[in-house]
């Protein structure tokens, strides 16, 4: 999962790198960071600091950042993967200056890399995919930063979105795929803006210029966008992931030529022509499927409530009870509105199920609140195969529906009635734009080769 940010050429670098990262929370939680150059000594600075954004990083922190470029990353915890040497930008020095990136999604050769890297004495610091791609960038024997990137990048297969800078030049690139977003936007205070959503744009008052091409590795300095190369591993057909548009982007983000609040609302509305059901209220399990609970309900004419009520201060780490039992988790982060659900056979809308613990434990909640029955509807296929593109998804021995059928799920989430969007039915949601998906997660499809299983390696999950 994660979040990237960077600013070329305006001398608050570092401030909009900061308000591009905050409206990139959901992209992570864990830590975040900001690596700057400054032109006029010669050297970079960086912060990086576990936490959400606004006690990450403070006013004074970003007084530490002078310069007019600078790039930022926000981390998602992933299992194994936690602890402040794996927060980004990576920042070292090598023959071509000061070099520090951030990187958003999963290469799925980084064992690989890595493993030839150590035999080679490379020695790293972190357990992330990202460090391997210093590595490739130093050891190139390209003679300029545009020749020793496009090496590097050649060598990596999987999904990337990376930000680089060697010295006030920034690089970017976006893998040929293209399964994670990347957009540029115009500062209205003079330069660039670039992040993993239009939302971070948005916040700093910046226009939408363009995406960065799946494939596409380009150079940005004083103000000039220009295209480096087109990668080797060129696909005929990209493959953006249709995850991000189902869960994981804010609502209010362009992605794939769609508004992903719009694109919710499609599924919702195609979910609800599929699986009717006999409600008396729909609500959301807020906030992930607001979108596509409005859509079932403007298409059902069943009546939206607020059933759900979230706690948005509920950090990740909490002190639990230690007899806290199983729904305690669920407890903290929703509370049921007795007087919306009393006596009402309840259509829930969720945006996906993906163990399931949360579901369950929701339906015990919205039974005691009163709802006679419960009727759960979800707004994408089920999630039969893990992702090792990006997104933070358990193995499949974990996912609930890799092995049961929708019956015994349902049996399992002690739900009346359990339906899901159709795979066909999600896509034609979204096909306005003549674009293909990545559904590996509802499909097993992987097109992006799986380098690392392929050769005997451990997948990595790390962004
Ligand atoms: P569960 O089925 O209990 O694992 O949780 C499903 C809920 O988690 C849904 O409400 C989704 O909004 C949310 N969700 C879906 N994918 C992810 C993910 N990769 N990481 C965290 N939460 C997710």
């Amino acid at each position: 999962m994660c979040g990237i940010v960077a600013v070329s050429g305006n001398s608050e670098a570092a401030q909009l790198c900061f308000l591009g990262l905050y409206s990139l929370q959901h992209r992570g939680q864990e830590a975040a960071g900001i690596a700057s150059f400054d032109r006029a000594t010669g050297q970079s600075h960086r912060v990086r600091k576990p936490g959400l954004v606004s006690d990450a990083i403070q006013a004074k922190d970003i007084a530490e950042l002078p310069g007019d470029v600078a790039v930022a990353h926000i981390r998602y915890s992933t299992a194994g993967g936690a602890g402040l040497k794996n927060a980004q930008p990576i920042r070292e020095s090598y023959r071509g200056g000061p070099i520090a990136l951030v990187h958003n999604g999963n290469l799925t050769n980084a064992n690989l890399l890595r493993d030839q890297l150590f035999n080679q004495g490379a020695l790293f610091q972190s357990t992330i995919d990202s460090e391997a791609i210093v590595h490739l960038i130093a050891r190139s024997r390209g003679a300029t930063p545009d020749e020793q990137i496009t090496e590097a990048l050649s060598q990596l297969e999987g999904a990337y979105c990376v930000l680089i800078t060697v010295g006030d030049t920034l690089y970017a690139a976006r893998d040929p795929y293209g399964y994670r977003p990347l957009v540029i936007g115009a500062l209205p205070g003079g330069g660039l803006m670039l992040a993993s959503e239009t939302c971070a744009l948005d916040i700093a008052g910046a226009r939408y210029v363009r995406d960065v091409e799946p494939g596409e590795f380009i150079r940005i300095r004083g103000g000039e966008i220009e295209t480096v190369s087109r990668l080797p591993q060129m696909v005929a057909e990209s493959q953006p992931c249709i995850f991000e548009l189902v869960y994981f982007a804010r609502p209010d983000t362009q992605l794939w030529g769609y508004t992903v609040d719009r694109a919710r609302r499609a599924f919702g509305r195609r979910l609800a022509q599929e699986q009717g059901a006999p409600g008396d209220i729909v609500i959301s399990v807020p906030d992930s499927a607001n979108s596509a609970a409005v859509g079932y309900s403007e298409q059902s004419g069943i009546p939206f409530e607020l059933g759900l009520i979230r706690n948005h201060y509920v950090g990740r780490t909490f002190i639990t009870p230690t007899q806290a039992g199983r729904d305690f988790k669920v407890r903290m982060k929703f509370s049921p509105v007795r007087e919306v659900l009393s006596g009402k056979r309840v259509v829930v809308v969720d945006d996906s199920l993906v163990r399931g613990t949360t579901s369950r434990a929701l339906v015990n909640m919205l039974r005691e609140a009163g709802a006679t029955q419960v009727h759960l509807r979800l707004a994408s296929p089920p999630v039969r195969w893990p992702c090792f593109y990006g997104i933070d998804m358990p193995t499949r021995e974990e996912l609930i529906a890799s092995d049961k059928t929708v019956e015994e799920i349902r049996a399992f989430l002690g739900v009346d009635s359990l339906g899901y969007l159709s795979p066909d039915g999600m896509l034609e949601c979204v096909a306005d734009e003549g674009e293909t998906y990545c559904t590996a997660c509802f499909t097993g499809d992987y097109r992006a080769p799986l380098v690392d299983a392929q050769q005997g390696f451990a997948m990595s999950s790390h962004c």
